[in-house]
């Protein structure tokens, strides 16, 4: 071996199942073996009988919402779960000097209608009444604010079909569907967004490297190349080490999305709103016509059957996929086994959603619900993913929900669509425009993008947790551990 200056060598390592040594040089694996050389003086890091395993992508999150939720306060379950937590939490948030949250701001996530009950401008007001406070629907969907917050994003000039208004034409504080318009009021300039006042971006890559996750792909629907602006000064600063691959809309060229490596093109199917069938081709040919794939976002049963009718006028691409596939029914299955369309689920929301899902979801859904086994076994390709931050972001958590299939109060949801923990492992192994594809060897000549558990393979699939990573390198580079 030639000396260089960045290789690194782990040494006594677990890799493909045989205790090995491994080489980097140049960010990629040059050698796998037993004894390799260690001359060149290269870093050496001593695996000590721990796995080396190729690291996780996180097939489908929102890098910049994770990061505004880093700095934001949860007011839902499990953090929130009455109305009292949630006077009392946000009270004590606003007792904080103001800047804390970033452009003094309450941010609070996460609410659901369980902990207090629809809420309006008033509800809030009568909580928290000079500093500005939004409070974002657990869905994603909806803000609400109070009126201070309601005073600083000058709710007159902001598109009418989303802002909802009272009998007396007084907005309620509930704005939906406007955050395309939103992300720039929050804060006052563009670039404030990244002059350490906005959301702290380097937090979320150092979170994801703890947990092993080497690359992620950014689900966020963005209309415009400006909203990339922060990613892209994210990963050129190097505070977001991770690969990066991003969607945005079906009209964004890969072109106007570089220096970012573009992925499918996102297609919203939001449930109360769903679009036409011929609204929904259009959407498809002008991805196509770019040469894209697209991610279609489905929850329910008839958004699914609308998209895979979609798919089939139009013609599948290889990597077309389908996001959530919350609601899958068998019909369904077989279309997409046969077409050729990839899942890519949350197995977390089992975990994070599963009682209120037990709740509210009708007792015949029930098992059909974020399905992952079931899809596998009839063919299907299947991809995992946390939706961070509308999930909890480790992997680690969503690979474990996919074997037991328990929620948090420990009842079983859909058992017959548990997996293996090897296999729930695998859902965050494939590469991004292949996400049902898992690629488990580590070889010479690929990307050194590893993560290091502190533990042998085995012995960290039977409970599966991100306290067994013990480093994570991306590109060779150590980015987290040691
Ligand atoms: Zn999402």
């Amino acid at each position: 071996m030639s000396a260089d200056a960045d290789a690194v060598l782990i040494v006594n390592v677990e890799v493909n199942g045989a205790v090995v040594d491994l080489r980097i040089e140049s960010a990629v694996v040059v050698a796998v073996g037993a004894g390799l050389d260690r001359s060149g003086a290269p870093v050496i890091v001593d695996g000590h009988g721990g796995a080396l395993i190729n690291g996780l992508h996180d097939h489908h999150m929102h890098v910049m919402a994770l990061a505004a939720a880093l700095q934001s306060v949860p007011v839902g379950p499990p953090q929130v779960m009455d109305a009292q937590a949630f006077a009392s939490v946000l009270r004590q948030a606003a007792l904080l000097p103001q800047g804390q949250s970033g452009l003094g701001w309450i941010r609070a996530v996460g609410y659901h209608e369980s902990v207090a009950g629809p809420l309006d401008r008033l509800v809030l007001d009568a909580l928290v009444e000079t500093v500005p406070l939004r409070v974002q629907h657990r869905s994603g969907a909806q803000w609400v604010l109070n009126s201070a917050g309601l005073a600083l994003v000058d709710v007159d000039t902001l598109p009418a079909n989303g802002v909802e208004h009272d009998d007396a034409g007084i907005p309620t504080g509930r704005l939906t569907g406007i955050d395309h318009v939103l992300r720039w009021r929050w804060s006052t300039t563009r670039n404030r967004m990244y002059a350490g006042d906005g959301p702290d971006v380097a937090a979320v890559g150092r979170l994801l490297a703890s947990y092993g996750v080497t690359g992620i792909t950014d689900a966020t629907p963005y209309a415009s190349t400006d909203d990339y602006i922060a990613l892209v000064e994210a990963q050129r600063r190097g505070h977001l080490r991770q690969r990066l691959t991003v969607m945005g809309a079906p009209h964004l060229t890969p072109s106007q999305l570089a220096p970012l490596r573009s992925g499918p093109a996102k297609i919203m199917m939001a449930d109360h709103d769903l679009p036409s069938f011929d609204e929904m081709v259009a959407l498809v040919r002008q991805a196509r016509n770019h040469g894209r794939t697209v991610a279609v976002h489905c929850v329910s049963r008839v958004a699914l059957v609308v998209a895979l009718a979609v798919l089939e006028d139009v013609g599948v691409m290889p990597g077309d996929r389908i996001e959530h596939g919350a609601l899958v029914d068998q019909a369904s299955v077989t279309q997409m086994a046969a077409m050729g369309v990839c899942v890519v689920t949350q197995p977390n929301f089992v975990a994070e959603r599963g009682d209120r899902y037990r709740v509210e979801v009708e007792a015949r859904d029930l098992d059909d619900l974020y399905r992952c086994g079931g899809l596998l076994s009839a063919g299907v390709a299947v991809a995992g993913s946390t939706d961070a931050p509308f999930g909890h972001p480790d992997p680690w958590r969503a690979i474990s929900a996919a074997v037991e299939r328990r929620t948090i109060h420990g009842q079983v949801l859909g058992e017959g669509e548990a997996v293996t923990p090897l296999r729930a492992l695998q859902l965050f192994q494939g590469a991004p425009d292949a996400p049902g594809e898992p690629i488990t060897a580590i070889v010479a000549g690929q990307a050194a993008d590893l993560c290091l558990l502190g533990v042998p393979l085995a012995e960290a699939l039977q409970a599966p947790m991100a306290g067994n990573v013990r480093a994570t390198f991306i590109a060779g580079d150590l980015v987290f551990g040691g």
